[in-house]
């Protein structure tokens, strides 16, 4: 596993922190790189990440090389890998207006950017504990036909084709999700 793409990681960490993506120890992030898997530690502020903490794995989530303890979504994140051959990079958020969507069982519109389906809505995902197996298998069979999920009660959970891809979809998402919930309070106290 190459060091820049480490790097890499580590700016993608600190970028959606000071975007208030994900507040304090929350989110993670991970990329695939052949038959490996770079995914963030587990309790730490992706704001702070560090180089040399970052996990390495195999597709079977056996630690290769480096760091401290895996996030742990790692199941979460190598069950999408091992469904999708087209993913290479996942990010993970709670990010407060998605989150707040999620938390209130309320649908998030599918805006022009979000691609494949003409569904009206982003799909959710019903909800399952943080870091299970079933959470897992959830987000991973949701993530078959989108490229983003809602977690049920939890957050979300953005797919590219490469790292910045993932993080743009999620940075979307909760804009999406922002812009809506503007608009209702605006279109609820115009009578
Ligand atoms: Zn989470």
């Amino acid at each position: 596993m190459n060091k820049p793409l480490i790097v890499k990681i580590c700016e993608t960490g600190r970028h959606i922190y000071n975007k208030g993506l994900t507040p304090g120890k929350s989110g993670n992030i991970s990329v695939r790189s052949k038959d490996t898997v770079v995914i963030t530690p587990s309790n730490v502020s992706l704001g702070h990440l560090k180089v040399e903490e970052m996990v390495i794995v195999d597709m079977d989530g056996k630690i290769v090389a480096g760091g401290i303890k895996p996030s742990s979504e790692l199941q979460l994140h190598l069950d999408i890998y091992q469904k999708r051959d087209d993913v290479k990079g996942i990010v993970h958020t709670h990010s407060p207006f998605a989150t707040g969507f999620a938390m209130s069982n309320e649908m998030i519109e599918r805006l022009e950017g979000f691609g494949k389906t003409h569904k009206p809505f982003l799909k959710m995902v019903e909800y399952a504990p943080p870091g299970s197996a079933e959470l897992a298998n959830l987000a991973g069979n949701g993530l078959i036909s989108e490229d983003v999920v809602i977690l049920k009660n939890h957050g979300l959970v953005a797919t590219g084709k490469n790292l910045l891809e993932a993080t743009l979809l999620a940075e979307f998402v909760e804009e999406t999700a922002k812009t809506q919930f503007i608009s209702r309070v605006l279109g609820n106290t115009k009578d």
